[in-house]
């Protein structure tokens, strides 16, 4: 008999079992449990808070130069470990080992960037305001800080946050997914080594509980959240009610335009993969083609093709181009979404309901799915689905097409395919999302710019990476200071 492993917290320096409940963390491809996650208590969470906090003073106190010396080091052992990391991302998450890769590659972005923090964290200033008087802004770090993140990009995602936190000065809490649970141990596995004091880093396991005790500790004074729309507004309702400073993203419904002047072969490439990269399962997946005049029949046919065509299979499979989505329950809601569509009048183009994958039965695949004719009106059109779907729209020209992205109650991403700079031109300017591409379908920003995203995507003012998170990790504190000579002794 296999013993499963329990995962365990990691408070102070040190990794301790929670006494809590545990929840398996299922393969989604196997059906297998790869481990137990602790659904830590809120006392685990006063426990990390306590420890971060007590590590704060000294931290904030160590110059910015010392402070990124762990994120180097800390990216050396990433790389040295990538294979490794990949094969855990696929194993809990469902993604080819190709997109975990790719994924650990963005993670490691964000060290870069939040190595650059000596810079980035510098303030300004203005001598003689009046005369002999001069005004300094410095930043300073906010405190303890916490993440809380979602299922789709493990190991991504933390670094989102982590890097700019510390680098800042703050000490930091994440309380991963606790579907994908084991990316985080890995990653903090490896935070061990790169030097940090006990309590500048910790991670708790778990779900609403001990998201409810990040919330609500004094102690934690801004909270970083990446999930659904519904637990996004929740969060920052409830942090910003107990005076945190938050900055939660949501979901998404991701519209793309097609004009008639589009590369098609290119374009329906570049969508297959967006649509159907991740199973679906990003927050800059596209979701809704909306194809212009005669882009309709070209684009369709081609679309249907690529969709029919890409192997489905488990992630760590050699030439499986998707794998399955997160869970069962997940295919079924997946499953019953594209039955709603179909009751709204969609016609189902590509059905990838009822995949078996052989050798892994158990598993949760959906493959590609295609519906033609989607309701603009419907719900389906607004209602995130969060899988391998594509809807199809169809309109006569480009301002009824950006009346559709606009309607759209998210604002995660909105995307255009043409050689027209004009229409670009004007699509980019009155676009409502805060992700735009122009021929590219998964605008995901570097990590020197901010990860964007309006309406109901996002909630709060600064988003994550790049000199938003610089901003969010700091108070701006002004000095106003006069020094009359008469005052001091003269040398
Ligand atoms: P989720 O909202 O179910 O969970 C996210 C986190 O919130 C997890 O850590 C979970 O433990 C916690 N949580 C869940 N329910 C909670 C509750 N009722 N109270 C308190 N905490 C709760 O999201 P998910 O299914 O893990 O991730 C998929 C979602 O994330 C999709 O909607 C996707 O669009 C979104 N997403 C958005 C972005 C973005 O940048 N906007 C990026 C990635 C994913």
């Amino acid at each position: 008999m296999t013993t499963v492993t329990r995962l365990a917290n990691y408070i102070n320096g040190a990794w301790l079992k929670a006494d809590a409940e545990v929840l398996p963390v299922v393969n989604p491809a196997t059906a297998e449990t790869l481990a137990e996650v602790p659904l830590s208590p809120a006392a685990e969470v006063a426990r990390a808070a306590e420890a971060a906090l007590a590590a704060f003073a000294d931290w904030r106190a160590t110059p910015a130069g010392e402070r990124i010396q762990p994120l180097f080091r800390l990216k050396a052992l990433i790389e040295a470990n990538i294979d490794d990391l990949a094969r855990t991302i696929t194993e809990e998450c469902g993604k080819t080992l190709g997109e975990s890769r790719a994924e650990i590659q963005r993670g490691i972005e964000n060290l870069e960037v939040a190595a650059g923090i000596p810079s980035l964290m510098q303030g300004y200033n203005n001598e003689d305001i009046a005369r002999g008087i001069d005004e300094h802004m410095f930043r300073q770090p906010v405190g303890v800080v916490a993440a809380i993140t979602p299922f789709n990009f493990p190991f991504m995602i933390p670094l989102w946050y982590m890097p700019y936190a510390i680098a800042c000065g703050n000490c930091f809490i994440l309380k991963p997914s606790e579907k994908v649970p084991l990316s985080s141990q890995k990653l903090f596995a490896l935070i061990e080594q790169v030097g940090l004091p006990n309590g500048v880093v910790q991670l708790v396991n778990g779900s609403k509980a001990a998201v409810d005790a990040i919330l609500d500790h004094p102690a934690i004074r801004a909270v970083s959240f990446v999930g659904s729309t519904p637990v996004a507004r929740y969060i920052y309702s409830r942090a910003t009610a107990n005076g945190k400073r938050a900055q939660c993203q949501g979901g998404a419904k991701n519209p793309v335009i097609i004009l008639p002047d589009a590369d098609m072969d290119m374009t329906a490439k570049i969508l297959a993969d967006s649509a159907f990269g991740c199973a679906g399962q990003r927050c800059l997946a596209a979701s809704v083609a909306i194809t212009i005049g005669t882009a309709r029949q070209e684009f369709v046919e081609r679309i249907a093709d690529l969709a029919s065509n890409r192997k489905v299979g488990y992630g760590l499979d050699a030439g499986v181009e998707m794998g399955p989505v997160i869970s069962q329950q997940s295919r079924e809601r997946i499953e019953h979404l594209i039955g709603m569509g179909r009751q709204e009048g969609a016609e189902l183009l590509v059905d990838g309901r009822g995949t078996s994958v052989s050798g892994y039965e158990t598993g949760a695949f959906i493959s590609p799915t295609i519906l033609d004719h989607v309701n603009p009106g419907g719900e389906l059109a607004y209602t995130e689905i969060f899988g391998p779907v594509l809807s199809l729209m169809h309109v006569d020209d480009l301002d009824q097409a950006i009346a559709i992205v606009n309607a759209n109650r998210y604002g995660n991403m909105a995307c255009i395919f043409t050689s027209s700079g004009a229409a670009a031109r004007k699509f980019r300017h009155e676009a409502r999302a805060g992700n735009i591409g122009v021929n590219i379908a998964v605008p995901a920003p570097m990590a020197y710019f901010p990860f964007s995203g309006w309406n109901e995507s996002f909630f709060g003012d600064l988003h994550a990476q790049g000199h938003h998170g610089v901003e969010f990790y700091t108070e701006t504190k002004v000095v106003v200071e006069r020094w009359p000579k008469e005052w001091s002794r003269t040398f």
